[in-house]
């Protein structure tokens, strides 16, 4: 069974999710290093801003020089990638999923396995995971005693 759970999550989250992530000292410049003079050049991707140094200005957003660079995937739906990778989704299911075509999904898949691995160590829960439910299946299974069964 399939969910439509894009439309449930909040690209605002996610965003701010995919940040945190790819940036957990803060996002800073990539050409100099620092954090404390960016104003912001484009809004046309909101809630993903380009933002223009101030002291060397290099124009960036949370994405560059990650393996994110240059998708054009919403944050919503790169959560759910890497949330599928974590849960070992097979990628024709997340394709569906995401209405999206498998062979490109499948390449963006290899490119985000580290980034995903990150993400589970980091920052524990990916948004709309469902771990907890997974593991009281898991734990309900594990303690009841299993009835007799045909010898
Ligand atoms: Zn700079």
């Amino acid at each position: 069974m399939d969910f439509p759970i894009l439309g449930l999550m909040s690209d605002d989250a996610c965003d701010q999710f995919l940040v945190d992530t790819l940036h957990p000292d803060g996002l800073c410049c990539p050409g100099c290093r620092r954090d404390d003079a960016r104003s912001v050049h484009d809004r046309h991707r909101p809630p993903v801003f380009d933002y223009r140094c101030r002291h060397c200005g290099a124009v960036f957003n949370a994405y560059t020089g990650t393996p994110l660079q240059k998708t054009h995937r919403s944050p919503t739906q790169l959560v759910l990638i890497l949330r599928g990778i974590c849960q070992g989704t097979p990628t024709a299911q997340l394709a569906r999923e995401l209405g999206c075509d498998r062979k490109h999904l499948l390449t963006l898949r290899h490119r985000l396995q580290g980034l995903a691995l990150q993400a589970a160590e980091h920052m524990g829960p990916v948004p709309g995971s469902t771990t907890e439910a997974d593991e009281m299946f898991q734990n309900a299974g594990e303690k009841r005693h299993l009835p007799p069964g045909p010898r």
